[in-house]
């Protein structure tokens, strides 16, 4: 009977593992970031413009753009750009090829922007390090940068504010990589001699050859909070002095307890405190010419 026979069903087949992936939901890339220091994971939107993770108010490593754009008055910053030739000093293979990619990855020509700004009306030299860029490393152009802008400033009687975030001298340049401290420690102590102000803020991560120079040079030296700041790591140097570390050594924080550094300042009041240090120290050889 007609009532009783079977329903024509169409079989289907067991979908293939490229189906079933092409079934799952696409979560778009940079949607969630997981924070480095609590482990939680944060819907990006949740980060702000200024990245700071809602949980545990971890300030998340920022580009010299985004840095730049949160910081200074707008419209303020006059970039210096530099286009210093490529040059591999020590035939280092394969580091020619390495800087062209990042270059265009970065859209920087170096791990360091420098230039003129305004922060609350207040002028200065700004520089700002950026860890994308070979890690923020110094080679000859950030230092040949770096001491431009401080002896730039001395020309215009104008305060030096550096945002360092580096892992250190760069492997790649050797030797000339670190002639960079001295030859930026010589600019700062020039700077001073001038009666001028420099701040260096360190930010995520502060370390090596910067750390070993500018970074601690300052006339009030500001950190972000959780910030890495050290020299060797933490590894290196418990395998050399054959001890264990304390816990959160080479943080702000810890620096911060030892005299090393003046403040820590999140990133939400950075431009206010860099604004009111600046207006309390201005320079008084400018105030009497005008
Ligand atoms: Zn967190």
């Amino acid at each position: 009977m007609k009532l009783f026979r079977k329903r024509p069903y169409i079989p289907l087949e067991p979908s293939s593992a490229v189906e079933e992936a092409q079934q799952k939901p696409v979560v778009p890339e940079g949607l969630w970031e997981k924070c480095p220091n609590c482990n939680k994971t944060i819907y990006s939107k949740d980060l702000g413009s200024e990245k700071i993770c809602p949980h545990c108010q971890y300030n998340f490593r920022i580009t010299a753009k985004e840095r730049i754009s949160l910081l200074v008055d707008e419209g303020s910053f006059e970039e210096w750009e530099q286009l210093l030739p490529i040059e591999n000093p020590l035939n280092f293979p394969g580091y020619e090829e390495k800087l062209m990619v990042t270059k265009e990855k970065t859209n920087m020509d170096e791990a360091v922007v420098i230039g003129k700004a305004q922060i609350e009306n207040q002028e200065l030299i700004l520089c700002v390090m950026d860890s994308n860029f070979f890690m923020g490393s110094m080679g000859k152009v950030v230092g040949e940068k770096i001491t431009r802008a401080f002896e730039i400033a001395i020309n215009l009687r104008l305060p030096v504010v550096i945002f360092t975030a580096s892992g250190g001298a760069r492997m790649q340049e050797g030797i000339l990589s670190l002639m960079q401290m001295a030859k930026i420690s010589i600019a700062v102590s020039n700077h001073q001699e001038a009666g001028l102000l420099y701040i260096p803020v360190l930010t995520d991560p502060t370390t090596g050859g910067v750390t070993a120079s500018f970074a601690m040079q300052g006339d009030i030296i500001l950190a972000e909070p959780g910030a890495t700041v050290g020299f060797a790591g933490k590894r290196v140097i418990e395998q050399t002095i054959k001890a264990t570390l304390p816990e959160g050594f080479q943080t702000a924080e810890h620096l911060l307890q030892k005299g090393f550094i003046d403040r820590i300042v999140p990133r939400t009041k950075l431009r206010s405190v860099l604004g009111f240090l600046l207006s309390i120290h201005l320079d008084v050889e400018t105030e009497v010419d005008s």
